[in-house]
Parts: C-alpha cells; sequence; structure tokens
C-alpha cells in the first residue's frame, strides 16, 4: 500500500485537532477499513451500533451534519453562534461548556499527561493571540 500524506489540521472549536480522529480520516482517504474498525471499537467500549457507512466527517469547523457527540455538541453550538473561529478567541475562555467536553476527551483517552490535547492546543493558540496583541 502507497504510504499517504499527513492530514493538514483542523483545529475544532473546542480546540481537538480533527485530523487526528478516526471518523475524520477514514471520511478524506474514504477508507472503509477505518470507518469499520472504529464502529468496533465503539461497540467494544461503549456497546453502540454504528453503521459504518454512516462514518463521514469533514470536520467540526465544517458545515456539513456531524455524528455522535459531535452533532449535539453544546461547544460547537456555541462558538458558532458566537462568531468564534474557536474558543481560544473568547472572553469567557474556560466556561462549564469548555471544561465538561475537555473532562469527556479525558475520558475517552484524547489526553497528554492527563490534560485534554484539545485544551493544550487553545492555550498555545491563546499564546501567540497574546504575543501578537498590541502593548
Ligand atoms: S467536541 Fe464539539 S467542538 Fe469538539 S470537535 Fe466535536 S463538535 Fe467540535
Ligand atoms: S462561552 Fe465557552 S463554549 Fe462558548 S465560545 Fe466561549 S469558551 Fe467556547
Amino acid at each position: 500500500m502507497s504510504e499517504r500524506a499527513p492530514l493538514e489540521p483542523h483545529i475544532a472549536y473546542c480546540g481537538l485537532d480533527c485530523s487526528g480522529c478516526d471518523v475524520f480520516q477514514a471520511t478524506a482517504w474514504n477508507d472503509d477499513g477505518i470507518r469499520q474498525a472504529y464502529a468496533d471499537k465503539v461497540y467494544k467500549s461503549w456497546k453502540i451500533v454504528v453503521e459504518p457507512a454512516r462514518l463521514n466527517c469533514h470536520g467540526c469547523r465544517d458545515e456539513r451534519p456531524k455524528s455522535g457527540f459531535c452533532a449535539t455538541c453544546q461547544v460547537r453550538q456555541c462558538a458558532r453562534d458566537r462568531g468564534y473561529e474557536n474558543c481560544a478567541h473568547c472572553p469567557d475562555y474556560g466556561c462549564d461548556k469548555l471544561q465538561r467536553v475537555h473532562a469527556a476527551m479525558i475520558n475517552v483517552g484524547k489526553a497528554v499527561n492527563g490534560v485534554a490535547s484539545a485544551s493544550l492546543n487553545l492555550e498555545a493558540i491563546r499564546r501567540q493571540l497574546r504575543d501578537l496583541a498590541p502593548e
């Protein structure tokens, strides 16, 4: 099999990099093997039956429909309503909604050193924004 080029990062409103998500990758590469493996993982972990053909996502900031948790995500809805590129830009950064989503990510293994990787990405963006801010 030929090597696949790495996908470009797609930073979600919550800070998650969607390019690391199985569903995003399955969609980008139209790979039914990844879809099936993800459906198997969901069933094994949570006893939830997912039809592999329905596992399609073009990333959090894309308009097209989401599946699973992301379909009803309050963080996504809130940041879109407020018109932010992601939560790092929000004056209410660190709100309860965002903390709940980051806590859920830690529970499903999306953590680095015990901290949600999404949270680390948002912190990095906030440092960049501070560096760019006029004195
Ligand atoms: S948890 Fe919410 S904000 Fe994060 S990727 Fe999913 S829909 Fe987007
Ligand atoms: S209020 Fe919370 S969820 Fe909404 S945009 Fe701000 S940080 Fe994100």
